[in-house]
């Protein structure tokens, strides 16, 4: 889920990081009586859950109440990036002399959560590791000990920051990696943290995405979902059980099981298609649950191929097939599917497909499936290919892990000295002699 820069700051705030002053306004009369309350420049900023919104027009500063209402009046209800606005923040402005960026992120590759930082901050990160990536500091945090003071100072020293800047960003980092952890985040940003003209480091722009599996966890965040933000395929997608995920590719994929839609996505990168989104309808989906991830799919504009992977285990190919042939009728499309059954019903799941309308192109294999539905994407004719050579993974050292038959090693110890040894043996005995004999005094 994200969340929403007021309340990604309002949380920063409780964890010690210095926030600008600020409202939320619904109206521009709102916004107005706001900037009145502050008494001085204010920001005003769009509430949508996208960035770039800067760039887009939708963060204005305004001199004066008058101003913030007529800024906001533009605000409000403005699209930026398909969202429609509908609240805006009102912040006193700051007087920015240093733009920089600071996030916590999952490096899955250094299997980290990692702190990254720019000096390069306003614009977005990605942007910078596209054009200047050495201009980007990645400190790897260490999931027992956590984040360390010399870590934060080293990225402090690698932004520039001199003197009393160090200390305070210290408090800052620590601050946003608790912010992490404590919401069970995939990113928690600040973007532009900024140095101002008084000396002092100010959030400007915040962002927490938190991880929706950890979400039963947080009650006190769920209040925060913002159901107005989401689209219209993901909230179908959630009140019909779907796990739905929209990607930027053309070759929508409709598969039962994680591993089996993650399999599907590889095969198609694999031939040189790209996956339109992540779908898993899950075991034993009804006819009108697939017809549902069909009309998802299938509203997204960029699809242009469809490829149905099924496995028919509880799930059964005839319910599926079903389930594609309503939708057609619901959903009539010329977009091109291929359609891969496999499994429990497989016969009557074909023949219901055969007796369809609508002609589908069927494969029997996976590799057939996704070259198939590879080419219907371009528009060309399918011609079979080997599969192009698999790199194989060769595991490094440090994962390989120990076989269970061999034996630990030996521990060294040192041994006492013979001449200890012998001294040891002496003594004792006396100190036995010794003890009844103070007994007896
Ligand atoms: P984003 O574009 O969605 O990331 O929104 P931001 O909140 O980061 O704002 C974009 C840009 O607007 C920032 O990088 C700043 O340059 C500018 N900006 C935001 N707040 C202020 C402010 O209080 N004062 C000034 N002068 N500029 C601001
Ligand atoms: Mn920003």
């Amino acid at each position: 889920m994200k969340l929403h820069e007021y309340q990604s700051k309002r949380i920063f705030a409780q964890y010690g990081i210095p926030i600008p002053k600020g409202q939320v306004a619904n109206t521009p009369e709102e916004a107005r009586q706001v900037a009145a309350d502050l008494g001085r420049r204010v920001v005003v900023k769009s509430q949508v859950l996208v960035g770039g919104r800067g760039k887009a027009g939708g963060v204005k500063v305004a001199n004066n109440p008058d101003e913030a209402e007529q800024v906001a009046s533009k605000i409000l209800g403005m699209n930026i990036k398909g969202l429609t606005v509908r609240k805006v923040l009102v912040d006193e402005a700051a007087d920015i002399q240093q733009e920089i960026y600071l996030g916590v992120v999952i490096d899955r590759a250094a299997r980290r959560v990692t702190m990254v930082s720019s000096a390069a901050g306003g614009m977005e990160i990605e942007e910078v590791a596209r054009t200047a990536p050495d201009k980007i500091i990645k400190v790897p945090i260490n999931p027992f000990l956590g984040l360390r003071d010399y870590q934060a100072r080293q990225i402090a020293f690698g932004l520039g920051l001199r003197g009393d800047y160090i200390r305070d960003f210290t408090i800052i980092a620590h601050g946003l990696y608790k912010v992490f952890l404590d919401t069970d985040a995939s990113l928690a940003e600040i973007n532009p943290l900024v140095v101002t003209g008084e000396g002092k480091l100010l959030a400007v722009d915040g962002k927490i995405v938190t991880d929706d599996n950890g979400s039963f966890r947080h009650q006190d965040l769920a209040a925060m979902r913002d159901v107005d933000e989401e689209t219209r395929s993901e909230a179908e997608a959630r009140s019909f059980g779907l796990n739905y995920i929209q990607l930027d590719g053309q070759i929508g994929c409709m598969v039962n099981g994680a591993g089996l839609a993650m399999t599907t996505m590889d095969i198609v990168k694999l031939f040189g298609g790209s996956p339109a989104n992540f779908l898993d309808i899950g075991g034993g989906a009804s006819a009108d649950k697939v017809a549902a991830a069909l009309r998802i799919i299938l509203a997204d504009p960029n699809v242009k191929a469809l490829l149905f992977n099924i496995f028919g285990g509880i799930t059964r190919c005839d319910e599926v097939a079903r389930g594609i042939v309503a939708a057609l009728e619901q959903v009539p499309t010329e977009v091109p599917m291929v359609v891969r059954l496999v499994g429990t019903n497989e016969e009557e799941g074909k023949a219901i497909l055969a007796s369809a309308q609508r002609k589908v192109q069927t494969a029997s294999t996976l590799v057939e499936a996704a070259q198939k539905a590879v080419a219907a994407a371009k528009g060309e004719a399918y011609v079979p290919l080997p599969p192009p050579p698999l790199v194989v993974y060769t595991p490094r050292v440090h994962e390989i892990a120990t076989p269970p038959s061999s034996k630990p090693a030996a521990r060294k110890t040192i041994p006492p000295r013979p001449a200890q040894k012998a001294a040891k043996k002496a003594t004792k005995p006396a100190k036995k002699a010794a003890r009844p004999a103070k007994k007896a005094r």
